[in-house]
């Protein structure tokens, strides 16, 4: 296929955004319009033009987004080993290549990137260490002063100033978070340890330097970002450092989808960008080639914008009406669901061509049993895989020490796996393993309790065998075989995880670069919640489980909409604020715009008590408000028993993926 052809499918104003020059381009358009399909017509244009890929800068808000653009530019200009050499990747990944490589630039010795559950491992080692953590201590939890610090940094919001506008109950606690927050910070410099925050502040600091910024502005002519929507301000520093006059600079994004205002996006900096640049293009697209008009009808019914932003559909039949399944309680809705998915199959759609949609993680605790009940195999994306992950993050944890002794985090959670060390002796050995290395590891088996050290010793010897400069597959062997017996003592199905961790394993021995491989765990876990989960049949076809965040700009034949009632979506903790029940409609407004063919919106009348609690007490639960008389008016209705529906659920429903870190004066 030659980019000719790629071409001739376009419309006239994609085709004018694809074939504009260097001036700033905005390519502001709503869901569907063909925004990524623009923009990876335009790389392949650029490389069949005979730009070189390396002065190609792609961004993008997941791996797998990245990859599928360049594989498709790949095709598009038949240069597959072209496509190969752009430099892509999220933020994060691409923030943590610049930093690795200008280390010694920024005084760091290595780079070790912790992901959002270490951060609060830390802030609550930190905590204990100045006696904060007592129940007399009134201080929020660990995880609100995570998120307060993220909000400060997202948002360029002293700390004292965030918390009085959104946690005025920790008011008289603000010094208090601030100073653990500053502890937070020095911890980190000291053990050389970047959270996923600290990644683009320190590229936004190398951008601004002016010898490493001017090297950075030369390295690329061309720079794109996809769903530029979503971007904080950090980010938009290191875009408009890297193209201060604009030249080569192209963004597409769509504020309907807007879904990332909790961390600290904020709606407008699409046409900022405009304002930015004088000479700036703002191109719109019109036509939605992805979904049937039904479909477009009720996303448009959800976000009633203006005329304008109505979503009008270019294929020529209407579709289906969109399917509201009421059920009877989320077990049912499990069954449910897994019998419609097997439906669609038998009819032929596959399985990779539908998708399970969700709010949050945990809610696809009981379909996730179902799967595997009736083997159907589904990977799960976005989100925490609430059977798995933790055990996964041991052998990452054990690699992370390996690679760097000073990651005091990763050696208390491996402590802490140690059945007769409790929390206190982990945090006092910990510190002394991080301070002296592996060399230390007598010192801390004196120090351990005595019943924990014939295996903390165990552990440390094999993790002593081997050091950064071991060849691959054997240090990761050495570090399974240090982490299984912790797997064994700590968790009663330590068979399953034993077997779970091989795969994760295996997929490291394969690396020929393991601190690249881990960070990028740690950056964007997507692999880590795949590979395992796959079954051993059937297996070049699998379902995606995804939370809604995880499913922007990717599309499917059937999505199936879980759980869509008062609580789940909009999520409780929305339910407070206006500005958080918006985001939650748009948030709705991604999930159904990701069908071409069939929706399925799911509401069960009964809930559990906990999201994934099997044993928990179910009680009456509401549709979703965003179901509102019009919009069902819209979809057909199903109900698989006669139901009553209820009172409000009134429950917690996880937390945000909270990020950290400061900036001193955020935190004085
Ligand atoms: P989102 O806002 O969800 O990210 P988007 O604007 O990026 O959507 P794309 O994913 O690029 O939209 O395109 C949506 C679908 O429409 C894709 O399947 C794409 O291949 C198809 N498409 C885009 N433009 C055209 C076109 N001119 N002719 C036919 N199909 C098209
Ligand atoms: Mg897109």
């Amino acid at each position: 296929m030659a980019v000719s052809d790629a071409l001739a499918g376009l419309d006239p104003a994609q085709l004018e955004a694809v074939e504009h020059g260097d001036g700033p381009l905005v390519v502001a358009a709503g869901a569907g319009t063909g925004k990524t399909r623009v923009l990876t017509a335009r790389v392949a244009r650029l490389l069949e033009a005979g730009v070189p890929p390396e002065r190609i800068l792609l961004l993008t808000f997941t791996r797998r987004a990245a990859s599928a653009m360049l594989s498709r530019a790949a095709v598009m200009c038949g240069d597959a080993q072209a496509a190969q050499r752009i430099a892509g990747g999220t933020f994060h990944a691409v923030a943590h290549r610049i930093v690795a490589e200008h280390a010694q630039h920024l005084g760091l010795a290595d780079v070790t990137v912790i992901d959002p559950d270490d951060v609060i491992d830390l802030i609550d080692l930190l905590r204990a260490e100045h006696g904060l953590d007592g129940t007399e201590v009134r201080l929020p939890t660990t995880r609100t002063i995570a998120d307060i610090a993220s909000r400060a940094i997202n948002t360029a919001t002293p700390a004292r100033a965030v918390i009085e506008e959104q946690f005025p109950w920790a008011l008289e606690q603000a010094d208090a978070i601030a100073g653990l927050l500053r502890h937070y910070r020095a911890r980190k410099r000291e053990r050389g340890l970047l959270d996923l925050d600290d990644l683009l502040i320190a590229w936004r600091a190398l951008v601004a330097d002016p010898d490493v910024g001017a090297r950075l502005r030369a390295r690329w002519d061309w720079v794109l970002v996809d769903e530029y929507q979503d971007v904080n301000q950090l980010q938009v520093d290191i875009v408009r450092g890297l193209s201060p006059d604009g030249r080569g600079l192209t963004v597409v994004g769509d504020d309907a989808q807007a879904i990332y205002a909790f961390r600290g996006a904020s709606a407008g900096h699409l046409l900022e960008l405009v304002e930015a640049y004088p000479d700036a293009t703002l191109v719109r697209l019109e036509r939605n080639f992805r979904s049937t008009q039904q479909i477009l009808d009720l996303a448009n019914q959800v976000r009633p914008g203006e005329l304008r932003l109505r979503l009008v559909a270019d294929r020529p039949q209407p579709g289906a009406r969109p399917t509201l399944v009421t059920c009877r309680n989320a077990d049912d809705e499990a069954r449910t669901i897994a019998d419609r998915i097997l439906a669609a199959h038998v009819d032929g759609t596959p399985l990779r061509s539908q998708a399970v949609l969700m709010r949050t993680g945990s809610h696809s605790a009981q379909l996730e049993v179902e799967l595997k009940v009736r083997g159907i195999p589904f990977h799960k994306f976005g989100g925490i895989g609430y059977l798995e992950t933790s055990h996964v993050r041991d052998l990452l944890a054990s690699f992370r020490v390996v690679l760097n002794a000073a990651d005091e985090v990763s050696w208390y959670r491996l402590l802490t796996r140690h059945r007769a060390i409790g929390k206190a002796s982990a945090r006092a050995l910990a510190g002394i393993l991080a301070d002296g290395g592996i060399d230390r590891a007598a010192d801390a088996v004196a120090a351990a309790p005595a019943k924990g050290r014939t295996l903390l010793a165990s552990t440390l010897s094999l993790l002593g065998a081997v050091d950064s400069t071991t060849v691959v597959p054997e240090l990761v062997e050495a570090c399974r075989g240090a982490v299984d017996p912790l797997l064994r003592a700590y968790y009663p199905d330590w068979q399953r995880r034993v077997t779970e961790v091989d795969g994760i394993a295996q997929a490291a021995a394969r690396q020929s670069d393991l601190r690249t491989f881990v960070s990028e765990q740690a950056i964007d876990p997507v692999n880590v919640a795949g590979d395992w989960a796959k079954q051993p049949h059937l297996d070049e076809d699998w379902l995606t489980l995804s939370t809604i965040h995880s499913a922007k700009g990717l599309e499917w034949d059937t999505v199936h909409l879980l759980r869509a009632n008062d609580g789940a979506m909009p999520s409780d903790m929305a339910l407070t604020s206006s500005v958080g029940l918006a985001e939650e409609e748009r948030l709705f407004y991604v999930a159904l715009t990701r069908a071409r063919d069939v929706v399925d919106v799911y509401v069960p009348a009964q809930l559990p008590t906990h999201p994934s609690a099997f044993m928990a007490k179910h009680v009456a639960a509401k549709p979703s408000r965003f179901l509102t008389e019009p919009a069902r008016a819209l979809m057909e209705s199903v109900s698989t028993a006669a139901v009553t529906s209820g009172p409000a659920i009134t429950r917690a429903v996880g937390a945000p993926r909270v990020r950290t870190d400061a900036f001193d004066e955020l935190f004085a």
